[in-house]
């Protein structure tokens, strides 16, 4: 139902005609505690009996990422309030020689390398959500015939640290040429149409609304800023003065100070400069961390290049509690390679792997245009099984105990279709759970106390990346820019799609044509520690409707492209909002996590212990949030249990 619409909103198109705009994605669903009573609130029961099956996932617009519906259950079953009001179990008499609970990469994986050491095995995967690959999620938006592809999640082939023999080895199997990518990305577009890096200074906190090209460390670009010439001033001097702020400390005594302080303290309470200065670096780690310079520590914002260090004499090599993102190791940097969807090829190429017929084709080149049918993934008959929309609620042994126990795995299905929710069980010879390590200790409540404990450490980033589906690029044209750092407004980077073509997939290199834009955000509140900003963020992100969202886009699309032409209200064709209340896994921050810097036990090795016939999977297992990270320890789990 619309109401009368404010004149501001009409001018941004908020009720413009977009691809297909999902009546459930509009609204805002409560956390836990309001569905005290019942373990789903009537009101959400009622919405999701709208949702409807059979839709093409990838196509699905609004509200995407941890959707309506995949969720809510996890929230009632960690509040004790599902299994108060929980229906029977039907039981499905399937058995399965292995269920893994998680069909992101880590979990496919795990299907994948059981069924290499056991190629008669019967194997179910069961996630939450509506489509598989977890995080690695794919987007498609389509105009004029023509079909258009973003990521909504995990990027790229892409680690700080080199890949291992098993994820290579998975990466090659899969068919993947990482060599072949600078053929495929168009490197020299953007460039040779004169498109740069830009900043934008917003009125609300420099008085104007200003669009700078360049970057900081030019003079062009600090004398068009609209900075006051004390932050001017003190900039110049972080970029260039030949200063020590710890004169007398070998660089071991010095990087471990670093790694105790944050990079804003180093900047404000060491080199005592203008705190405007740190607006411009701000939300430059967001990408990595989720969070912002006050909680990055300075040994890592060293490793990262950050300016200040320049005459500290310290040794490049890394020191006791970096960050493993902060390490320069060129031998990872050359091992890269984008697909349209990031890294949903890899979970596709899997899938394509594990069912043959419900991905089409067979190479590469064909993989990004295939169109997945979802009909195939949970046939009957089929040794491999794909479920979606099932979260599972319990993992538990049952007995008889001896050599040779079942494991029952109890989910949930029908969160998305008319019917009633239904709790079905099967069982298995042996389980991966290759899901988020904290929803772990509520589904299975046999694990020892100190390993829960170990779970629940394992916090996720709270990130959100929209694609954002525009009728042309030319106002980025004309503005000179091809991707804009937005501090202070709801999304903080705003850039154009990567330029790679491969097989029958071609990038746009007519600005007059449509693009997906890209744009990011971290949910954190500055000033907390670590930890703390990933929680309330996570709260944030489940809080805040689609509507505000996409109003906050309409607004700062308008404001940043205004001057090159760009009109929300009629250049914009479609919003997808991958949102991750549970983003990247949480990775050890020396600030914080005194183990880190002192080398005691980790709490992921203690986490990923099996137990029985479970073992467990998933990036969180390596506190390392790279595709790398869920193929070796999807390995690592297989392995365990056919040892
Ligand atoms: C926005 C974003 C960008 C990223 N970019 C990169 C990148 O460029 N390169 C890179 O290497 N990594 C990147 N990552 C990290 C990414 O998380 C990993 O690379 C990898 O995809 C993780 O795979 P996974 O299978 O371990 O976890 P996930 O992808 O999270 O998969 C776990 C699945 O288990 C499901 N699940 C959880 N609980 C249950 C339950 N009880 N029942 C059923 N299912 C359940 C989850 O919903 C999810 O679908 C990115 C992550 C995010 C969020």
């Amino acid at each position: 139902m619309r109401f009368i619409m404010a004149d501001h909103d009409r001018e941004l198109g908020m009720g413009a005609p977009i691809t297909r705009r999902d009546f459930l994605n509009g609204m805002a669903v409560g956390v836990g505690g309001t569905m005290a009573a019942s373990w789903m609130s009537p009101d959400l029961e009622a919405l999701l009996a709208q949702g409807g099956t059979g839709a093409y996932p990838p196509a699905l617009t609004g509200l995407r990422g941890s959707h309506v519906g995949s969720f809510e259950a996890f929230h009632a079953m960690k509040d004790g309030a599902f299994w108060k009001a929980a229906p029977a179990p039907q039981d499905t008499r399937e058995e399965y020689d292995l269920v893994v609970v998680g069909a992101g990469i880590s979990g496919l994986a795990a299907a994948h390398y059981y069924r290499q050491s056991r190629p008669n095995a019967r194997v179910l995967v069961l996630d939450n959500h509506d489509d598989f690959g977890g995080h690695a999620k794919r987007n498609e938006f389509t105009h004029n015939g023509r079909t258009y592809i973003g990521y909504g999640g995990t990027q790229s082939i892409d680690s700080p640290a080199p890949y291992s023999a098993v994820s290579k080895a998975l990466i090659t199997e899969l068919g993947i040429d990482v060599a072949r990518y600078p053929k495929v990305l168009d490197s020299g577009l953007y460039k040779s149409l004169g498109l740069r890096s830009a900043f934008f200074f917003d009125k609300e906190t420099y008085g104007a609304d200003r669009l700078v090209t360049g970057d900081v460390r030019e003079d062009a670009f600090l004398a068009a800023a609209p900075i006051t010439d004390s932050v001017r001033r003190d900039l110049k001097r972080l970029l260039t003065e030949r200063f020590d702020p710890m004169p007398g400390l070998t660089s071991a005594e010095k990087k471990a100070r670093l790694a105790r302080m944050s990079y804003t303290d180093f900047v404000t309470k060491l080199w005592k400069l203008d705190p405007g200065v740190l607006r411009l670096y701000q939300t430059r780690p967001h990408g990595l961390f989720g969070v912002g310079v006050d909680a990055v520590p300075a040994q890592d914002a060293f490793g990262l290049g950050y300016p200040g260090f320049q005459a500290m004499g310290l040794d490049p090599a890394a020191g006791p509690g970096q960050n493993y993102d902060t390490i320069r190791n060129p031998e990872a940097e050359d091992y890269y390679f984008h697909f349209p969807d990031g890294n949903a090829s890899v979970a596709r190429l899997l899938v394509r792997r594990l069912i043959p017929g419900a991905l089409p084709g067979s190479t590469l080149d064909d993989v990004v245009t295939a169109r997945a049918d979802y009909a195939k993934l949970d046939a009957a008959g089929s040794p491999v099984r794909i479920r979606l929309s099932s979260p599972v609620m319990r993992v538990r042994h049952i007995g008889p105990a001896g050599p040779d126990p079942r494991v029952e795995v109890a989910y949930l299905q029908g969160l998305k279709s008319s019917g009633p929710q239904v709790l079905k069980t099967v069982t298995a010879r042996s389980v991966v759970l290759a899901c988020w390590h904290s929803v772990i200790p509520s589904l299975c409540p046999e694990l020892p106390a100190a390993q829960k404990t170990a779970l629940e450490f394992a916090i996720k980033v709270p990130l959100v990346y929209t694609n954002v589906f525009i009728r042309s690029w030319t106002a980025f044209q004309k503005l000179g820019v091809q991707r804009i750092s937005t501090p202070s407004m709801f999304h903080t980077s705003v850039g154009l799609d990567f330029p790679v073509s491969l097989g029958g997939y071609q990038h746009t290199t007519n600005p007059a044509e449509p693009i997906v834009l890209h744009l990011s955000k971290s949910a954190c509140r500055p000033g907390l520690p670590v930890r703390d900003q990933h929680r309330a963020g996570r709260t944030e992100l489940l809080s805040t409707s689609f509507e505000t969202i996409e109003r906050n886009i309409r607004e700062q699309l308008g404001r940043t492209l205004g001057a090159g032409g760009f009109d929300p209200a009629t250049d914009i064709l479609g919003i997808t909002v991958n949102r991750w209340p549970h983003g990247y896994a949480y990775q050890y921050n020396s600030l914080s996590d005194e183990f880190w810097i002192n080398g005691g036990e980790q709490p992921c090795a203690v986490a990923r212990r099996r137990h029985g016939r479970i073992a467990i999977a998933n990036a969180d297992a390596a506190a390392y949030s790279y595709t790398d990270a869920a193929i070796d320890h999807a390995h690592r789990a297989v392995q365990e249990l056919l040892a």
